[in-house]
């Protein structure tokens, strides 16, 4: 017997809204799975076939699951043609935003994660969080207007931000890597001026989330991501959960010391390895020694053309990371590590040396039938895993 509002003891036995907690199981598996057959929901779900019946009815008449045809040709079928189950993609939308040290990108996706809308701008985020927010409410703003999507449908706002965050208050760790941004909170700010629930997430977090939803660490439980940009970190799962740490700070890999002598870093620490091997790091090395400012667009163009310098310096680059994964892959025992963030466009002549370091650093065990891979989803990663941070959240929003 159901529990009722007019039947108190039995409610107060029940505090589980068994009815809503069908609702949210059913959605999660289909959040796992795009489609699914009836049968297949029953065994992923453990609820009975007639509830998992009733359930998909009311999602169906909620216009939150649509079922069709799985494809095969009528004329091989026998009897009823099977049907599968699947979210509407229209059931709802979130917006991710991804404030990196030096732009602003703003993605609107469905509530499967296809991107309806996307667009970056270029921009010093580091000492202006005021210009910053701004630039991410006017692209959001544009974001809905463009794709007319209705505003009651956008379930919530991701942002993922190149700063460590405090994953119990939400707070930054700003000082040394985005100092403009000390003492703000950045998704109260947004969250007040869109309206939308906002959630906040590490930018190599994101990375991680976005990989393993969409990208290259599909199906994988234990895999690093690693952000190589103009600020290194990495994002990191076990057995299919995020290792935040204490306070969320863990994945720190930029500042991992590689070099006792080598440069301060912004940290304040000495020889990190954001000092060699982000993008700014690398061409900082080919200004020294041309005597002139040297663009990251140049460093792509060089790699292209087989410069030696560009070359050497990227070689270096792959090497302490290779170092610094050594470590990761001793302690954590990732099946996959997925490389990201600018400086991956160099390619094999980035991973190459990685590899064979972290081959050298490690045991064979450990290394054997790991893989290092390039990013599948490039600069978008950190926006799509904030918007996926959101959508983490559908089955529980849309279920109740
Ligand atoms: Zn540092």
């Amino acid at each position: 017997m159901h529990p009722t509002a007019t039947d108190p003891d039995a409610a107060a036995q029940t505090p589980v809204n068994l009815h809503s907690l069908g609702r949210v199981r059913v959605l999660q598996a289909l959040t796992d799975a795009p489609a699914l057959s009836r049968a297949e929901l029953v065994r992923r779900t453990g609820l009975a076939r007639a509830t998992v019946g009733s359930v998909i009815l009311e999602l169906i008449t909620a216009g939150l699951v649509r079922e069709s045809a799985d494809g095969v040709p009528s004329g091989q079928r026998a009897g009823r043609p099977p049907q599968l189950v699947s979210l509407d993609p229209e059931a709802g939308y979130a917006v991710g935003l991804d404030v990196g040290h030096d732009h602003v990108r703003v993605i609107l996706t469905d509530v499967v994660g296809t991107s309806r809308w996307d667009r970056s701008e270029t921009i010093a985020v580091d000492d202006d969080p005021e210009r910053a927010l701004d630039t991410a409410v006017r692209l959001i703003t544009s974001a809905v207007q463009d794709t007319a999507v209705p505003p009651e449908k956008i379930l919530g706002l991701g942002l993922g931000i190149a700063c460590p965050v405090d994953k119990a208050t939400g707070g930054l760790r700003a000082e040394g890597i985005m100092p403009g941004w000390v003492g703000t909170r950045p998704a109260d700010v947004l969250a007040e001026r869109t309206g939308l629930p906002t959630r906040i997430i590490n930018d190599a977090n994101a990375g991680v989330l976005a990989e393993r939803r969409f990208g290259a660490a599909r199906d994988c439980a234990n895999v690093v991501y690693v952000r190589l940009a103009a600020g290194i970190g990495a994002g990191m799962m076990s057995d299919g959960r995020m290792l935040l740490g204490h306070l969320g700070l863990a994945g720190e890999l930029g500042h991992v010391v590689v070099d006792l002598f080598g440069a301060v870093c912004r940290c304040g620490g000495r020889g990190c390895l954001e000092t060699v091997a982000s993008p700014a790091a690398i061409t900082g090395l080919l200004a020294r020694s041309w005597g002139q400012p040297v663009g990251s667009v140049d460093l792509a163009a060089l790699l292209r053309r087989g410069d030696r310098g560009a070359l050497r310096a990227v070689e270096d680059a792959g090497e302490a990371v290779g170092r610094a994964l050594s470590t990761v892959v001793s302690l954590l025992n990732p099946e996959l590590v997925v490389i990201g963030g600018d400086l991956v466009e160099a390619g094999e002549a980035l991973l190459e040396p990685m590899r064979r370091t972290l081959n050298r650093g490690t045991m064979g065990s450990l290394h054997q039938r790991l893989r290092i891979v390039p990013s599948l989803l490039g600069d978008s990663a950190g926006a799509r895993g904030a918007a996926a941070l959101v959508l983490d959240g559908v089955p529980e929003q849309l279920g109740k």
